[in-house]
């Protein structure tokens, strides 16, 4: 190491500590990356990769950004999973003896970085941190470093249960202690998280995680630590952590939320077509994270819910109120964000005069709220921080229209100091007297066009086009600089007002910038009264945007009880209505009685089954975010969990993984499930052979109906199935209903009573002009088989062996017959052409 130059030792000394990160070390106006971080940098962000003497024999490899556009280049690492530590000249280069001193001063990393195209506003950007705090028990806390947002929880279960929890947030990064990194790897590589790991160490943070309980607090600390370590800035805008209990939310896990749609589409891509996408009418910012946030975690607590659908509801019934607070709410800029600036020290002017023109919105808006009828209304009013101080600070402080940066002057408003006026009098006065001055020599020289202009290496100048050199007087003219096709002078009379000028004017920007650095010092005292205001601001557009909807989409309000009954009277799904182009929508009801709270779904393929069982769940989800429902009228009860088992159009063509995936999720539904739960089961079984799939599907229900109880909703294309409403007693059978019409299936898409009707796929069969005799053979076989048809066994049979030996040995067929009934069981259906059908129906005809 002692061969190498002093900068390289300082470099790899540096390099050290930062051995996960690419080190971008400042030199002059570039940051140089040297060795293997410069070969994989160069490679990632397609530069040229150079060399560069080291003291050594060998060169170094290097490559380097210019210092004004590294910004791009640091997210783009950041966002491919990478971290940059930033290290930066800490002396001045000048004054400095042997090698200028130099530390790192920022660590950006996936899960830390503020800003950048990788942050969507309407988005929360959350780092997380993990710990056992018991074999079955989990402490999770997340933060989001540009709104200060802080929240921790326990989670019951193992890593299993923290990997479908960790599915609902956008987490990039997650902070680990060493024991758990080993075993959270293959998670983080599953989901696109980056594993930091951070070492227990005693710290105080007490005052951020006061409300916590004691197994928790270590693990909030230890982000606390990960987020001082790495930022090495001001975080007076990090809020104290906020304890969550699972059990205060309708739990929905993972899978659901994408079965369901609530906020990716199961095709993936945009936002179109998801729940979010037809409820996100909110106008901030921060209102579309909170309704993110809400809908992530709809509530349980029945007077909660019903204050949230109060304030919906008054909204609602006061149009004017409503478009006057959206007006409003439009003019807000994202406070929470421009608090986490604040605090940083990165805010600019322009955020300034943001800060200060959604401050300036409030006082309608709380003046708006006061004069309501409606009491919750009221409250939400007196419940805004208007914040005034810092809206005076601002207004006196802050020109009209600041610029981004904030050296270059015009962000500090006249006469907000006097020492800044006085200077901004002497370069102003100073540009006045050399406009002047120009007038003077356009006379005395008699030239139209003659200039004075200015750059920042030789000052001041006089400008004269070639054509009119003849009339300079070179007395008093002084050349300085040549052009193409002109010359520029100075005279003794510009050079000392140039002095004058130039001086007040570098002092004058000087003092600018002080002022606004103080101001900005001033103003993080008030960061937590912003933060309030904020939340209060984003909660009131998200309940506004609900009112928006309902009235749109006409919902109503639902009502709750304490039973488990659940009604729902013309039901619809909303997104599945909004999206038909033109076709009308038919409303479904959905009634489960205690008595009779599970059901049976059948009905041909497309004919509506699985967007009725989703527009259940939708109608409860909407219900306990506190938002109207897509109904006519819906009576429901709390429901606790939501497991969903739905399979995507292409499942099929998947295979056995698929199946293998539907049993997690099955097994992971029905274990976790409560009598207070929904279930939502589509097509299950039908991932594997007839009778294996459909023996599973009726030990499923067994098993849901005794153990569970919970509300359930159980699709089939197993018609047998529909003969468990004998056994089960709180099981009712419906069906989808399809006809025909000019020859055609249509599906009505309408859900009755009982089950379907079994000669539907031979009256399609008619339909498709499928030969004569092949109709009657089959409505001939259909009715054989029904006579012989597996009954669903009272006592759930203890292997599938068994069920197929029963149903030989209750048969009485002949020996072709059975053969065809064979190749029948093993044909598979789904895999096979209609032309490949055709074929094999014509085959096994003949057989008989
Ligand atoms: P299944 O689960 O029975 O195969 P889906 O629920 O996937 O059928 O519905 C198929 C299509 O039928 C949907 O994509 C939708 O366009 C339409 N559809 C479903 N339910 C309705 C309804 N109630 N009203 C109008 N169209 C519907």
């Amino acid at each position: 190491m002692t061969t190498y130059t002093p900068m390289m030792q300082q470099y790899l000394m540096i390099k050290e500590e930062y051995k996960d990160a690419f080190l971008f070390f400042r030199l002059g106006d570039f940051y140089e990356l040297f060795f293997e971080d410069a070969e994989r940098a160069s490679q990632l962000l397609e530069i040229t990769l150079t060399s560069r003497d080291g003291g050594n024999k060998e060169r170094i490899p290097m490559c380097g950004v210019p210092h004004h556009a590294a910004k791009n280049y640091i997210e783009t690492l950041v966002s491919k999973g990478y971290k940059v530590a930033i290290c930066e000249q800490t002396e001045d280069p000048k004054v400095a003896k042997g090698v200028v001193k130099r530390e790192v001063v920022q660590l950006i990393t996936p899960g830390t970085i503020t800003e950048g195209k990788t942050i969507d506003g309407k988005t929360n950007h959350f780092i997380g941190a993990a710990e056992y705090v018991t074999e079955q028990q989990i402490a999770f806390a997340t933060l989001d470093i540009s709104t200060g947002e802080a929240t921790a929880t326990i989670i019951e279960g193992d890593i299993k249960t923290l990997f479908q929890h960790l599915q609902s947030y956008v987490i990039r990064e997650l902070i680990v202690g060493e024991a758990f990194h080993l075993e959270a790897a293959e998670m983080a590589e599953a989901l696109n998280i980056v594993l930091s790991v951070e070492f227990e160490e005693m710290q105080q943070t007490e005052q951020f995680t006061d409300s916590l309980p004691q197994n928790v607090k270590p693990i909030a600390s230890k982000l606390l630590r990960y987020i001082e370590r790495t930022q090495m800035r001001s975080l007076s805008h990090i809020q104290p952590f906020h304890f969550t209990e699972m059990n205060h939310y309708l739990s929905i896990d993972a899978n659901s939320k994408r079965n369901l749609e609530l906020m990716q589409s199961i095709r993936g891509g945009d936002q179109k077509g998801t729940l979010l996408w037809l409820l996100d009418e909110t106008v901030t910012a921060m209102g579309g994270r909170k309704l993110k946030q809400w809908l992530h975690q709809p509530l349980v607590q029945r007077a909660k819910i019903e204050h949230r659908l109060t304030v919906v509801e008054h909204l609602l019934e006061d149009f004017f109120i409503r478009e006057e607070l959206r007006e409003r709410l439009k003019q807000v800029y994202d406070l929470e964000r421009l608090a986490g600036r604040v605090a940083f020290g990165n805010v600019g002017g322009r955020d300034l005069a943001q800060l200060r023109e959604s401050l300036r919105q409030v006082p309608a808006i709380r003046e708006q709220l006061l004069a309501s009828k409606s009491e919750s209304l009221r409250q939400l009013g007196e419940a805004l921080d208007l914040c005034e101080e810092v809206e005076q600070l601002l207004a006196a402080a802050i020109t009209d229209h600041p610029p981004i940066a904030i050296k270059e002057g015009d962000v500090i408003r006249d006469g907000y100091n006097t020492k800044l006026d006085e200077l901004r009098y002497a370069s102003r006065n100073g540009k006045d007297w050399i406009a002047q001055l120009e007038q003077k020599e356009r006379e005395l020289t008699g030239i139209k066009n003659l200039k004075i202009g200015y750059n920042r290496i030789f000052g001041y100048y006089i400008e004269i086009t070639k054509s009119n050199l003849s009339n300079v007087n070179l007395a008093r003219y002084e050349r300085k600089q040549t052009l193409a096709n002109a010359e520029r002078y100075i005279t003794q009379e510009l050079k000392e007002k140039e002095a004058l000028i130039l001086n007040a004017e570098e002092q004058s920007l000087a003092l600018e910038y002080d002022l606004f650095v103080a101001l900005r010092d001033e103003l993080k005292t008030y960061i937590p009264r912003v933060q309030a205001l904020a939340a209060e601001i984003s909660e009131l557009d998200v309940f506004i945007s609900f009112a928006f909807i309902s009235e749109k989409y006409h919902f109503t309000r639902p009502t709750f009880h304490d039973g488990r009954a659940l009604t729902i009277k013309e039901g619809r799904h909303p997104v599945v209505e909004k999206m038909l182009n033109k076709q009308l929508y038919v409303p479904n009801d959905c009634i489960l009685p205690s008595e009779r709270n599970m059901m049976l779904i059948t009905g041909p393929n497309m004919s509506g089954k699985s967007t009725y069982m989703r527009q259940v769940a939708i109608t409860v989800i909407l219900a306990q975010m506190g938002c109207y429902v897509p109904a006519k009228e819906a009576i429901l009860p709390i429901t606790d969990q939501i497991f969903t088992r739905i399979g995507a159009a292409d499942d099929l063509a998947a295979g056995q993984s698929t199946f293998m995936v539907e049993m997690l999720e099955s097994q992971y539904a029905i274990t976790h499930a409560t009598k207070n739960s929904l279930l939502l089961f589509d097509e299950i079984g039908r991932g594997t052979s007839t009778y294996d799939g459909m023996s599973l599907a009726q030990a499923m229900m067994e098993y849901i109906h005794q153990e569970i109880g919970a509300n359930t909703l159980f699709s089939t294309h197993y018609h047998e199935l529909t003969e468990l409403e004998h056994d089960l007693e709180r099981l009712q059978n419906v069906h989808v209903s399809a006809t025909e019409r000019d020859g055609k299936v249509v599906f009505l898409h309408k859900v009755k009573e009982g089950a379907a009707d079994k000669s539907y796929g031979v009256h399609v069969a008619e339909l498709a002009e499928m030969p004569e005799p092949i109709i009657e053979r089959a409505r001939v076989l259909l009715t054989q088989f029904e006579a012989q048809e597996v009954k669903t066994v009272k006592e759930a049979p203890s292997s599938v062996a068994e069920q197929l030996s029963l149903f030989t040995e209750q048969s009485a067929v002949s020996k072709e017959e059975q053969e065809v009934l064979e190749a029948l069981e093993k044909a598979n259906i789904m895999g096979t052409t209609p032309l490949q059908a055709m074929t094999l129906l014509h085959e096994l005809q003949q057989k008989l």
